[in-house]
């Protein structure tokens, strides 16, 4: 849906701010947090953490940029949340409270604005979080929705993207590459995975998959080491066939390359018995699992491996 009107009586302009956030209070439904501590004040009041360690992520999204005509109001707001609660999840956390700010151009319709909050809010309470306030910026031509979400880690312990060793395996979930035919907004965070992740020790590090696998792996590769893969074990999702049938790139490269998979990314230790570690995973979730290698010392050869440097994720503030 085109965000705009050209109709000044349809467009946020008619409503003025005042009435605009009682709308927006409204068409986020019961996500909003309950009076004086939500929105309308000058801060949002959140209720003190018990003594887990916070988690804040923010992830915006940009008209033109992760989202366009052919994506629902509903749809991009979805993705505004779920991308930061793959951030969540990534870590191995809980998603708590969450406040939103807008870059907002007045010739945006009321009817998109409307769409894009309701699903904000439906999408919010599905995940138990509050959205407990924000702000608003004119904007003369950028439209973009820009969210901060606040979550604690689910146990003593948080998962980040340090602590790999020479053999840990290495595992994903789900299916890889060709996103942009519909997963990037369509996906699911893998919150729950991420915090039964967090509770086995066995886990070294964790990420959530964004700019693609062969770019990615780079964060959780220490120094001296290297992911070996083996290209027959990745999991490469049916969207990435149909992306690679259309434009003659191989399926491999999509799913090596491709970003918004939202996919985990995690690393475990050698010796872990891994028949048993599967078994755990597949009797709590139906996500599929994938063993796509391990790390290797830098020179120590495992046979036929994946040569990762001919493969290029997603580069934000690319040069020309
Ligand atoms: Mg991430």
């Amino acid at each position: 849906m085109n965000p705009f009107t050209t109709d000044p009586a349809q467009s946020v302009a008619a409503l003025g701010e005042r009435r605009l956030i009682a709308h927006l209070r409204a068409w986020l439904g019961k996500a909003t947090s309950p009076a004086p501590f939500g929105i309308g004040d000058d801060c949002a009041v959140l209720p003190a953490s018990r003594s887990r360690h916070l988690l804040v992520t923010t992830d915006p999204v940009i008209y033109g940029r992760h989202f366009d005509d052919a994506i629902s109001p509903a749809a991009a707001a979805e993705k505004l949340l779920k991308r930061n609660l793959s951030d969540i999840a990534a870590m191995g956390g809980v998603p708590r409270s969450a406040v939103v700010s807008l870059a907002l151009p007045r010739r945006v319709s009321i009817a998109w604005i409307r769409g894009f909050y309701r699903a904000l809010g439906r999408c919010a309470v599905r995940h138990g979080v509050t959205i407990a306030g924000g702000d608003i910026a004119e904007s003369a031509d950028m439209l973009g929705a820009f969210l901060t979400l606040l979550g604690e880690a689910s146990g003593p312990r948080v998962l980040t993207r340090q602590g790999a060793r020479a053999g840990d395996w290495l595992y994903v979930s789900g299916a890889l590459g060709g996103s942009i035919l519909g997963k990037h907004c369509r996906f699911t965070p893998r919150l729950a995975e991420g915090r039964w992740l967090a509770s086995r020790r066995e886990v070294r590090c964790l990420m959530d998959l964004s700019d693609g696998l062969a770019k990615d792996l780079l964060e959780l590769t220490p120094a001296g080491l290297r992911p070996a893969l083996t290209a027959a074990a990745l999991p490469v999702s049916r969207a990435a066939r149909t992306l690679a049938s259309r434009d003659g790139r191989t399926a491999l490269d999509h799913a090596l390359s491709d970003g918004e998979d939202f996919e985990l990314l995690f690393a475990i230790a050698g010796r872990t018995d891994r028949p048993a570690f599967e078994r755990g995973w597949r009797t709590r979730f139906s996500t599929p699992l994938t063993c796509i290698g391990r790390f290797a010392r830098t020179g120590e050869s495992l046979g036929e491996t994946l040569p990762l440097e001919r493969y290029h994720g997603y580069e934000h503030l690319a040069g020309a």
